[in-house]
């Protein structure tokens, strides 16, 4: 059998303490996450629909800044970024500054393969999503307080048996932004990347310092022509990012299937599913997958 692999975040922050039901709940949630992408995964499903299912699940969980638990900005309202990208073919589909729709990697992967487009923003991407069916919801669905109870970003990165690698994460950004502010998630390059031949990327952050580095490229590059192996190209990249005085992590994954999850943050919330079976967590910068 051919193996696959599929890496989910939560995002990545300062994660103070967390009593033993919060672990479990995050921890349940992850699993949850990948569960949905390891079952396409494992029935020869693409990576695409893999990352975009996983995705879309913690969009719907409001414990994460993504979808329904958006942190909201400095007038009180919720914007979204969302991006896909399928490394077999390098399409990609992004949308940002999204208020209303209830799964934004939805509308991302409607953008990939419905438009001639890769980002399209605020009313003129609602309008398109909604128009090929994306579900619309009133400002009363998110449930963040004024700034946001959730945590980070979302985002999954996965290998199907073919050897196909695709990417994707959601945001409801950084808490108190300025109205009409896009990170780093739905830029291509930036927050999300996936290129059959080197890697796929999803990362979570202080995003302009992941846009100002063009992270998620950085690592597919390093990778490409510079030979780096995934986990030296990812640290580079985190230490590019450190120095400007950024903070945050990223999962990725290799067209061998190699696999990391790092950050310079306190914490990552990750998970991550393979066809051997096993289903890890881990929450904390240093703490190893453990089963869960
Ligand atoms: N990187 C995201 C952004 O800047 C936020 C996050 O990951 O926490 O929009």
């Amino acid at each position: 059998m051919k193996r696959w692999l599929v890496l989910v975040h939560g995002g990545a922050g300062e994660i103070g303490e967390l009593s033993p039901a919060q672990e479990h709940s995050y921890r349940r949630q992850l699993r949850r996450a990948v569960e949905q992408a390891a079952a396409i995964l494992d029935s020869g499903g693409r990576s695409l629909e893999a990352v975009t299912a996983a995705v879309q699940a913690l969009e719907e969980c409001a414990l994460f800044n993504a979808g329904r638990g958006s942190v909201r900005n400095r007038q009180g309202i919720v914007e979204m970024d969302a991006a896909v990208m399928d490394g077999a073919s390098r399409r990609a589909g992004a949308v940002a500054a999204v208020r209303s729709l209830r799964n934004p990697v939805l509308a991302a992967r409607l953008v990939a393969e419905r438009s001639p487009h890769v980002l399209l923003v605020a009313d003129g991407a609602e309008a398109f999503a909604v128009s090929h069916g994306a579900v619309r919801v009133t400002p009363e669905y998110f449930t963040s307080s004024y700034f946001g109870s959730a945590e980070d970003t979302v985002g999954a990165v996965a290998l199907d048996v073919e050897g196909n690698l695709a990417a994707a994460t959601s945001t409801g950004g950084t808490a108190g932004k300025l109205p009409g502010r896009v990170g780093d998630s739905p830029l291509i390059g930036a927050g999300t990347y996936a290129d059959n031949r080197s890697c796929a990327v999803s990362t979570t952050g202080t995003g302009e310092h992941f846009i100002r580095t063009v992270a998620a490229y950085s690592i597919h590059a390093r990778l490409l022509w510079g030979r780096l192996s995934l986990e030296e190209a990812a640290r580079q990249v985190l230490q590019e990012i450190d120095a400007l005085g950024g903070t945050g992590g990223l999962i990725a994954l290799d067209a061998a299937g190699n696999a990391v999850a790092l950050c310079t943050s306190p914490g990552m919330y990750r998970a991550m599913a393979s066809s051997d079976g096993r289903i890890l967590t881990a929450i904390w910068r240093e703490e190893p997958w453990q089963e869960s």
